[in-house]
């Protein structure tokens, strides 16, 4: 199954816009296991988005189009897919009544180009909007190639993707679709694939894909069967088989966050927690007080100790230690973390310290060099790494990684 991605706004070429429906697009068909054969924008053009259409039509069974189904003149997705499957367009009474409707509610007045958002061929599978005025539509024609034609926004485009189209895709694919996402923390992307590699050239269905983000690693497993417990019973295996591997640096699935599994370990276990960051700066504690799950009762407080003075002051961290080894060493960071439970009420205590740069960097310690204390109930360890990319790479890298490291 191969299809063509087609975006169409004038917007768009003139840089006015970014095609994020198409990056969106491009990652759910082939989590459907539809292969994208091309992506091509054109402009609010009758005579060019017609040879779009042809074009795709010569190499893809689908076209998935968004952009164009407003109530001006300049919106012709829908009429120019039409014409080049040769259909006609009429009334869709159902679409034009719940246009009314939308603009009865919203106390609006209604255009005349409102109702050409409902005129629709006569066997087209029309797509409710639940958040605009104009349905989307999958055309079909007798050699069963079909346009899904999709509005622009996409506060629109994507919950109809997701309520309406998908199911149509899934019925028509004859298969249900389920993907677990693993997410991985302290080994990168390549480093991660690489002690998987044999369960991801060996994986048919289910699929096995490593992917990066935020300066975390996942592995989304998707697998495509009659329904949603035989996908289940082909995920987990593999699931099974990636955890004896690498399960030390997995933290969770799916929609967890690393704050989210690290606050309520916290909170499950009511252990109040503090931080000292000096090149994390305060992003830690910012981190985690994003979790809205009860944070007040376990965060007791946060220091960016940047300076020495600050260090000595707030920590105690002796003076001796910091001139003997620097405020960038296993020692200095041992001892911020010793001080922040002696000087706190806290149980848990994670501390930062280390070179993001650009300058500052030596052959013994580069830029890059964090060291990560974890002080839990006394129990002192301490975590050395060198990030790369830039001062700001390195510090959300670092803030990461702490958090990692907090949770074992
Ligand atoms: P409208 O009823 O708003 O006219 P429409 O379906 O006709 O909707 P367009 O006119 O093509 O869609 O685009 C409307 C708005 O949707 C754009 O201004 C833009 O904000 C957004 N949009 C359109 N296409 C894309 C795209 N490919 N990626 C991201 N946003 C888009
Ligand atoms: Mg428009």
């Amino acid at each position: 199954m191969k299809a063509e991605i087609l975006s169409v706004g004038t917007e768009i070429l003139l840089g006015d816009i970014i095609n994020t429906n198409a990056h969106y697009l491009s990652k759910e068909l082939a989590l459907l296991g539809i292969s994208v054969y091309r992506q091509t924008t054109v402009g609010d053009n009758e005579e060019r988005l017609l040879d779009a259409i042809r074009s795709a039509l010569k190499d893809c069974d689908m076209i998935v189009a968004t952009g164009g189904l407003g109530p001006t003149t300049d919106d012709i997705t829908k009429e120019t897919a039409a014409k080049a499957l040769g259909k006609d367009l009429y009334i869709h009474e159902p679409s034009l009544a719940r246009i009314k409707g939308y603009f009865r509610d919203s106390a609006r007045a209604m255009t005349a180009g409102n109702e050409k958002q409902a005129l629709f061929p006569k066997d087209a599978y029309i797509l409710e909007n639940d958040n605009g005025t104009a349905p989307g539509c999958i055309m079909t024609n007798e050699k069963g190639q079909s346009i899904i034609v999709l509005p622009g926004p996409p506060k629109e485009m994507v919950p109809m993707f997701e309520n309406k189209v998908k199911p149509y895709l899934e019925k028509y694919l004859d298969s249900t679709i389920i993907s677990k996402s693993l997410k991985v923390i302290g080994l990168g992307e390549w480093d991660m694939a690489s002690r998987v590699r044999d369960i991801i050239t060996d994986s048919e269905n289910p699929t096995v894909a490593p992917y990066a983000k935020d300066f975390e690693s996942l592995l989304r497993v998707t697998a495509k069967a009659e329904d949603e417990t035989s996908c289940r019973a082909l995920i987990d295996p593999v699931v099974a088989k990636i955890k004896e591997r690498i399960g030390e640096y997995i933290y969770g699935e799916d929609d967890d966050t690393i704050e989210k599994v690290v606050g309520e370990l916290l909170i499950r276990n009511n252990l109040k927690f503090a931080c000292a960051e000096s090149v994390t700066g305060g992003m830690i504690a910012s981190r985690m007080l994003s979790y809205e799950g009860g944070m007040s009762r376990v965060f007791d407080e946060a220091f960016v100790t940047y300076s020495n003075e600050s260090k000595t002051r707030y920590l105690g961290v002796e003076e001796g230690i910091l001139k003997r080894h620097g405020a960038v060493s296993e020692e200095t960071c041992h001892a911020m973390a010793k001080g922040l439970l002696e000087n706190t009420g806290a149980s848990v205590g994670l501390v930062t310290t280390g070179i993001a740069g650009p300058e500052g960097g030596s052959p013994e310690k580069p830029v890059g060099l964090v060291y990560i204390g974890v002080n839990m109930k006394g129990t002192i360890k301490v975590f050395r790494h060198v990030f790369p990319g830039d001062r700001n790479r390195i510090r959300s890298r670092a803030t990461v990684s702490a958090l990692g490291h907090l949770r074992t």
